[in-house]
């Protein structure tokens, strides 16, 4: 069995059919059953722009035995195609291995639909969009291959090794077990109602934030307020995730602070972190703009310790492991619709961060599984997004409506963020006001009432506890062990017993 991890091993179809062919000498059918057999696709994403298309040219110069074998099996996938839908050229054009136009390419995605016996998305949400937009003409010729496994992550880096402090307060309460089946953190939802290890939780919170704040200061020089709320978004920069809708909501913090000096304010730090792809400009114009915005609301007096924006340098697994037991809030915004899964957002769950998330990827089942009571969701769900884009979506409509985001455009257009770069956020603020791809502009009032209301229950310490403590005791479900159970039973068919010890403790 080889579980293709995305498109990028997809070649591996056509070099299995290789060798089959061409070493073992079996004949095509025999070879192609075989391959089909063997072979099983992970999709990860619906970006247009992550579904690999090499170039044919390229392809024949360097590999001209596996461009062969490519052009054979489309030949037969289309001959067969032509007679269970006869004279559906459109059909045909779209669902080919080959795209057609000058170079002509190879979709690569398309060979791995194929060549694999199993398709399968990483949350529930992912695998039916992949059902019914991506993959629409597969799913109709090939229903029995479509299937989803969500995503998980390794509970013992994330929880056990990353939060020694939390992992021991655990297993005070509930005994061990837990740590070899994670479901067995249910038994801690009883506590929530425990005043003492509410009281230890806090603390034990308190201490990995201000470890946090150490290596920031130690790092960056940069100081924050372990009594505020750290309130985190950390992941990749793509437009799609949305750190836009993050730091504009920071600004209307900042705006309300300068209306209102005196008025009371839950203390925020937001931080952001995440890299951005080499040669993704509006990536990294997104990364200078939240340093601009923090470097002009960090140095504001008027602000003393209500508010502050930092941006982490560098990063990665080894500062993530110090960032998720740290944080109180998690956020979750891609556009519905657009965030496969998301393992980051199940980090944050597993350390006891509430999570404010739109209906997407994993969200959606974090929020099945903790109740909507004890998770914060907002914004446009997929079929909306679908909708309003089939309308034509125009910001404006929502820009009209929203006099702070007006306000708030209108600053960074007048270089309020950039007096010593004039102009040089032009292409965000084009970018949101004009076509805005990712609807900012639709979500950005429901985002800030959710907001508000998480202020005001973060003020309410013991209840925000108690979610905390719910949302730990049902992450039993993202742990990376029920993920590879699933993959084991329903696509390898080499079921692993559920007491099976786990390797290399
Ligand atoms: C988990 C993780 C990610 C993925 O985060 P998402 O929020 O799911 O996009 C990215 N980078 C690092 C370093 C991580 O640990």
């Amino acid at each position: 069995m080889i579980q293709l991890n995305d498109t990028h091993p997809s070649l591996a179809i056509v070099e299995f059919m290789r060798i089959l062919l061409d070493e073992e000498q079996l004949e095509w059918d025999a070879a192609w059953d075989l391959t089909v057999r063997t072979f099983a696709y992970t999709n990860h994403t619906v970006m247009p722009e992550a579904l690999e298309c090499w170039s044919v040219p390229m392809f024949e110069k360097l590999l001209p035995r596996h461009m062969e074998l490519i052009y054979e099996v489309n030949d037969r996938f289309m001959k067969e195609l032509a007679v269970e839908y006869p004279g559906d050229m459109d059909r045909l054009r779209r669902m080919s291995v080959i795209e057609e136009g000058n170079p002509k390419k190879i979709r690569m995605a398309h060979l791995a639909v194929i060549g694999s016996h199993s398709v399968n998305g990483v949350s529930a949400l992912h695998s039916e969009l992949i059902k019914t937009q991506l993959f629409k003409d597969f799913y109709e010729v090939f229903p029995e291959k479509f299937n989803n496994k969500t995503n998980g992550i390794a509970h013992r880096r994330w929880l056990i090794k990353a939060n020694r402090p939390l992992a021991k307060l655990i297993t005070d309460a509930i005994g061990t077990g837990w740590e070899k089946d994670l479901g067995g953190l249910e038994k801690l939802i009883p506590f929530r109602h425990d005043k003492l290890l509410k009281k230890k939780w806090r603390q034990v919170k308190y201490d990995n934030k201000k470890v946090l704040a150490e290596i920031l200061y130690k790092t960056q020089g940069v100081m924050v307020n372990p009594d505020s709320m750290f309130d985190v978004q950390v992941k990749r920069i793509h437009e799609y995730k949305r750190q836009t809708l993050f730091i504009l909501y920071a600004i209307s913090e900042y705006l309300k602070l300068r209306e209102n000096p005196d008025a009371y304010m839950t203390p925020r730090t937001f931080i952001f972190g995440g890299k951005a792809a080499p040669g993704y400009f509006m990536a990294k114009l997104i990364i200078k703009f939240i340093n601009s915005v923090a470097s002009v609301v960090n140095h504001d007096k008027a602000n003393k310790d209500k508010l502050k924006i930092v941006f982490l340098e560098n990063y990665r697994v080894s500062l993530a492991e110090k960032v998720f037991p740290a944080s109180d809030l998690s956020e979750q915004i891609s556009t519905a619709g657009t965030e496969a899964s998301g393992t980051g957002c199940m980090k944050f769950m597993m350390n006891g961060a509430l999570t404010v998330g739109t209906h997407d990827g994993a969200n959606i089942e974090i929020a099945d599984a903790v109740g909507h009571e004890n998770i914060y969701m907002f914004g446009l769900r997929a079929h909306e997004v679908a909708e309003i884009k089939s309308r034509g979506y125009q910001p404006g409509m929502y820009l009209e409506r929203s006099a702070r985001l007006q306000e708030i455009f209108h600053l960074i257009r007048t270089n309020f963020f950039s007096p010593t770069e004039r102009g040089i956020f032009d292409p965000l603020v084009q970018n949101l006001t004009l076509s805005d791809p990712y609807m900012v502009c639709a979500d950005f009032e429901s985002y800030c009432a959710i907001q508000n209301q998480i202020s005001e229950n973060y003020q309410d310490q013991d209840g925000w506890t108690e979610k905390a403590i719910l949302n730990v005791a049902r992450s039993g479900h993202f742990s990376s062990d029920r993920t590879i159970r699933e993959y084991s039973r329903d696509i390898w068919k080499v079921p692993v017993r559920a007491d099976a010890d786990t390797p290399n403790p």
